[in-house]
This record gives C-alpha cells, structure tokens and sequence, in this order.
C-alpha cells in the first residue's frame, strides 16, 4: 500500500461493500428505467426534465453529498462517483440536472456553518435546487479577473455582476455567489456569499442553446445592487478563493465520473453494433481495425474509471489530493471525447445519424474537457503540482 506524496495508488482493490453494490443498483436503475427513455427527447425537445428530477428527488439522489445529519445521503466522495456514473451512462444532461446540488452545496461543506448548512442544504433535502456561480463573462479559467463586487453597507453587501454559463440557473432556489469584497488583494480578497433567488436584484437570463447536455440548463444571473445580510458569507472575507479551489478537489472526480459513464456508454453501443453489423461477411469487430478501435477504448475506459476512483478514495481517506483530481478529470474528459468519437467510427454512417445514439454522446462528452476547469487548465494544474 502506497501513501506517498506523489499520490500513487490509493492502496485499495475498490472491491464494493453489499451497500455500496446496492447504492450503484439503485442507480443504475434509475437510470435505465426513469432516465435512459427519455435522454433522446430532452436533447431534441426544449424544456427541463422536471419530472425526471422530482422522481430523482424521491430517491435522493439530489442530495447525495448533502450529510445525514442535514438530511441528506450523506454519500463518500467514491460512492457518490458510482452514481454519478450510472445516471451519465443513461444521459449526462440530465445527470447535470440531478447532481447539480452537489456542486452547489460544496462551498457550504467546506466552509459553512451549522445554522447555514440546516438552512441551505435543508432546502435541497426538502425538493429544491441549487447552482454554483463562479464564472463571468470575462473570468472562467482566470478566476481573478472577477468583476463580481460585494460593497460592505452597514450590516449588509451590495452584490453587483453578472455571472454567466450558470448549471441550474433558471431552476435554483439559491446560488453561491463569487465576488470581491477587497479586489486589491486579487485571490485574497474573493469571498464566497449565499444568495437567493428571491432577493432583489437577481435576474436570471434564457438558457443558452448549446452543442450537448441539452437536457440541462445553462444561464446568465444577473446581481444589481443585490442586498445580502453578512450571515450569508462562507466562511470569512477573503476565503472566496481558497474555497473554491477545495470545490475542486471534490467536484473534478465528480466530472470524471461522468464522464466516465458516457464513454461506458459509447463503449456498450459500440460493442452491440459490431456484433450485428456485418461487411465482407463477418461482422465488423472480426476486422483487426474496428476490434483493436474498441479494445483500446475499453482500456480507456478503465482507466478513466481507476483514476476517478482513485482520486475519490485519496479524499474520502483525508488526502484530498488536488494532482489526482486534476489527473481523474483531464483523463476521464478526453477519453470520453476519444471514446465518443471512436464510436461514431465504428458506427460508419449510422454514427453520424440521431437515430442512433452516439452522435448525442459525441456532443455530451465535449463540455467535460471544458467545464470545471478546461483540460488545458488541469495541465497546468498538474504540472504546478509536480514542480511545486
Ligand atoms: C455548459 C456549461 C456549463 C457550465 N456550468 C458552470 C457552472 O455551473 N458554474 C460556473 O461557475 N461555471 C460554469 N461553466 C463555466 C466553465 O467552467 C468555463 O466555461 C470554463 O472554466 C472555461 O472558462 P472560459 O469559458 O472563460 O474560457 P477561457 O478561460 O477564456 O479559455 C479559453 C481557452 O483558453 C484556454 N486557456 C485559458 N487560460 C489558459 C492558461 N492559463 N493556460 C492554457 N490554456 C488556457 C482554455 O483552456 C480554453 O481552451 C459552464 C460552462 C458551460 C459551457
């Protein structure tokens, strides 16, 4: 068993406990019964899956993150991954929509406090929906370059910014909110606020139309002389920027996993679809070319897969390690666009069509390599770290 510093193996055979096999069962369910039908409608058709997300709130599988003492699943980082993958597999827009309380409520477990944990992630056990919103129009990868400005009056902060590619925006009941409160000490002075919807002066924009995850919303809010009391900063001033980063060290393997679940899913179809479409009287994995296509993005898919739960069991075992999230997502993200893309190959022409379903999982996967950090931002992070 390896505990060194440069987070080699996490030491474990990931052998599943009877709960966690039932955890994973329960998910995969889900997804292929509430899920899976209805991934191709939500792509075409405009409109939110409400009615998949209330099924999803029934099981609570909206607040897996959210500890038991606040009522909520209270799920390990590693658990949490094996639904999250199943429910991808199914479609990972409306994964989006079901998960993403658990982005939202992470600035809350690392830096909240007990009377905003009951308030905040008690609404997401009793049905609600949260986003998380950090990115601007001028600021995604270079989190410093945040106009977002919180000015202190009296006991209160006035917010005012625009916040913009918002998950969960049109439909959330409350939003952690990234500003400045000291934009002179750059990093230093970020803080992160809960607001609500309701507050005055929050307005929330018309979902973007976009390549994949259709299913899910992405949005604009808007803060204009938004008064929020001081009880609903996270943490203390100035901490901001130090919780955003530990977000990651959580909500990247939580991206892994997803997509992790798409290029599952790419790899099924691909298999199933060599097995039945023939050429040159065999069918088509008996050609080297297409076999040896699928065997290398089966062993991505493991890999991918190893590397997310290997950066989940490092945080679950109190070493959250911020190389192996970086590594489990920037590997799971372009495996997932190499393996969607390798299956529309293999699929010729019909890959191409949406009567089947790869292409749909060729424009999914793009997002990954993009949000929660782009894969070029995971190098740099990756390479920080090893020269660090
Ligand atoms: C569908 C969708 C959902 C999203 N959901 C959320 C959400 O819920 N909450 C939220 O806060 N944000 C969300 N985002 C925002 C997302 O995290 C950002 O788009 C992402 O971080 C990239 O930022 P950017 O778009 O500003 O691109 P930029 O930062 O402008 O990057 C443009 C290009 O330059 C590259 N680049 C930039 N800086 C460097 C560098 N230093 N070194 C090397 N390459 C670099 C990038 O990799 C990229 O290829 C979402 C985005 C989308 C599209």
């Amino acid at each position: 068993m390896s505990n060194g510093s440069n987070g080699a193996s996490a030491g474990v055979g990931f052998t599943l406990t009877e709960e966690q096999k039932m955890i994973q069962k329960l998910a995969r369910d889900f997804a292929v019964n509430a899920m899976a039908p209805y991934a191709e409608h939500f792509d075409k058709v405009p409109g939110y899956p409400w009615e998949i997300v209330r099924k999803a709130q029934q099981q609570a599988l909206t607040t897996l993150n959210v500890p038991e003492e606040y009522g909520g699943m209270g799920l390990s980082l590693f658990e949490e991954m094996l639904v999250g993958e199943e429910m991808a597999w199914a479609c990972s827009g409306i994964n989006l929509c079901i998960t993403i309380n658990n982005l939202a409520a992470l600035p809350l477990l690392v830096g909240g406090s007990h009377e905003q944990k009951a308030e905040y992630l008690g609404r997401l056990v009793d049905g609600k929906l949260a986003a998380y919103a950090l990115t601007e129009p001028g600021a995604g990868s270079d989190v410093a370059a945040l106009k977002a400005i919180a000015r202190k009056d009296g006991d209160d902060y006035i917010l005012n910014g625009t916040k913009t590619f918002i998950s969960g925006a049109t439909v959330a009941d409350w939003y952690t909110v990234f500003a400045y409160t000291h934009p002179e000490k750059r990093y230093k002075g970020i803080t992160a606020f809960l607001v609500d919807r309701n507050m005055p002066g929050v307005s929330v924009g018309k979902p973007f139309d976009k390549l994949g995850q259709r299913a899910s919303d992405t949005a604009e809010v808007v803060l204009e002389d938004v008064r929020v009391p001081a009880r609903n900063i996270i943490g203390s001033e100035g901490t901001g920027f130090l919780i955003a980063m530990k977000v990651f060290d959580r909500s990247r393997p939580g991206v892994a996993a997803a997509a992790t679940g798409v290029a599952q899913r790419a790899l099924d179809e691909s298999v199933k679809f060599a097995k039945e479409r023939y050429t040159m009287g065999k069918p088509i994995y008996k050609h080297q070319a297409v076999g040896h296509l699928i065997a290398d993005m089966a062993t991505k898919v493991e890999a991918a897969r190893l590397l997310t739960w290997q950066a989940a069991v490092a945080f679950d075992e109190g070493r959250p390690d911020i190389k192996l999230a970086s590594m489990a997502k920037v590997f799971a993200a372009d495996a997932a666009m190499q393996i969607t893309t390798d299956a529309v190959q293999v699929h010729g022409g019909y890959g191409y069509i949406s009567e089947y379903p790869v292409e749909k999982l060729m424009r999914d996967a793009k997002i990954f390599q993009i949000y929660e950090g782009t894969s070029q931002i995971q190098r740099v992070v990756i390479t920080r770290e090893l020269f660090r």
